[in-house]
Order: C-alpha cells, then sequence, then structure tokens
C-alpha cells in the first residue's frame, strides 16, 4: 500500500522477481482487462476513458479473476489493491476461499511534496515508452530521447493539481484500509519510508521479507 509517487509499482516489481511472486498490479491487470475486449474489460473502460473511480464491486471481480490465476511458488504481492475497506473484505474471502491468506502487508510512506515533484517532472517517450525525470534522472538532451531520439512528453495527469487530488483520494480512501490491516492480530505490517534511494527501500524490504519468509 502506498499512495502514488512512492515508489510502490517499482518495488513490487523488484520484489516479485527476487522472490518469484506474481506481481498484480491493478493498473497492469485493469488495462490487459480493458484490452481482452471482454464485456467487464468493456465496462471498466468506460469508467477509465471518463477519469471516473470503478466502484468496488467491479474492481473486485477483475481482481480475483487475476488472483486464481496465480501460480508462481513464492505467492502473489498485490499493487494497488485494495484501495477501499469494502474491497480489502472482499479481498479476505477471495483469499479465504483460495487457501491463501495475507501474510504480511507492506505500508510505503513519502512526503506529498516529494512525491508531486517525483511525479510532475516524468517524462516519457512517445516511441519507446522510455521514462525520464527531468531532476532525477534527465535525459542528455532537453526532451529528447536518448534510446531512440523521440520527443519525450508529459502525461496529462501528471500535474501538481491532479496528483494532490489523487493524494486527497489516497488519504480518504486507503488509511482505513491500512487501520483494517494494523487491527488485525497475527498480520505483519511492514512500514517503509518510501523517500529514500529505491536500491536502499528494496534493500530495507528485502530484509523484511526474508524474515518473513523464514517463519513461514
Ligand atoms: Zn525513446
Amino acid at each position: 500500500m502506498g499512495p502514488p509517487g512512492a515508489g510502490k509499482g517499482t518495488q513490487a516489481k523488484r520484489l516479485a522477481e527476487r522472490f518469484d511472486m506474481d506481481h498484480l498490479s491493478s493498473g497492469d491487470i485493469f488495462r490487459a482487462e480493458k484490452d481482452s475486449g471482454s464485456q467487464l474489460g468493456r465496462k471498466l473502460g468506460e469508467y477509465m476513458s471518463a477519469g471516473q473511480l470503478v466502484p468496488d464491486e467491479t474492481v473486485v471481480e477483475v481482481m480475483a479473476g487475476a488472483i486464481t490465476r496465480c501460480t508462481a511458488a513464492g505467492g502473489l504481492l498485490l499493487d494497488g489493491f485494495p484501495r477501499t475497506v469494502p474491497q480489502a473484505s472482499a479481498l479476505d474471502e477471495q483469499l479465504d476461499k483460495a487457501g491463501k491468506p495475507l501474510d504480511a502487508v507492506v505500508v510505503m510512506t513519502a512526503e506529498d511534496d516529494l512525491i508531486v515533484k517525483r511525479i510532475t517532472g516524468r517524462r516519457t517517450c512517445g516511441k519507446c515508452g522510455k521514462i525520464y525525470h527531468l531532476t532525477f534522472m534527465p535525459p542528455r538532451k532537453d526532451n529528447v530521447c536518448d534510446a531512440c531520439g523521440s520527443e519525450l512528453t508529459q502525461r496529462a495527469d501528471d500535474t501538481e493539481q491532479v496528483v494532490r487530488e489523487r493524494l486527497e483520494t489516497y488519504y480518504k480512501q486507503t488509511e482505513p484500509v491500512i487501520a483494517y490491516y494494523r487491527d488485525r492480530d497475527g498480520l505483519k505490517v511492514i512500514d517503509v519510508d518510501g523517500g529514500g534511494e529505491a536500491d536502499d527501500v528494496l534493500a530495507e524490504m528485502v530484509v523484511e521479507f526474508d524474515k518473513l519468509r523464514a517463519n513461514c
């Protein structure tokens, strides 16, 4: 769990590779479902293109399908889900049914101002998809992709106003989910400061994951 820009997606991907877990990113799964052209995918597409939040029952339906398809030996790592308490309780039911209870919840945090700086500085190559950052990973030549020479663009919703709105939504919706998990006996909650260097943050999480695995 963590606000947009805390580095959740990047770290989840690296952790999943390292521990042989299926990485279930809700964003990726939604896009794949949408592109599949299924009835559920078309419904999702309507919400997404209108910039609306996808209703809990639709989110759960899509994610439950993805969870049942997981086979990795190391288990699964959910990224960007659940975002609301109703989603969390529906997830509990699904995992109970599958006999795969949650072992831990990782909570990443970062200062709002740092998040704004990280997200508003992002630039993407329209052609090859390489991602840059004006401050943290600038291209060699202004606004030009190092890899393919194409122009870099900023995503329309990577503006300060949109980021601050997304943060508000996150705090309002997702903090109660974190509280829901903290209240549960026997569930480990790992708190991580996502404000540091990505490699240091990863190293910190690897230590915690190693401990968890040793106890499994
Ligand atoms: Zn490029």
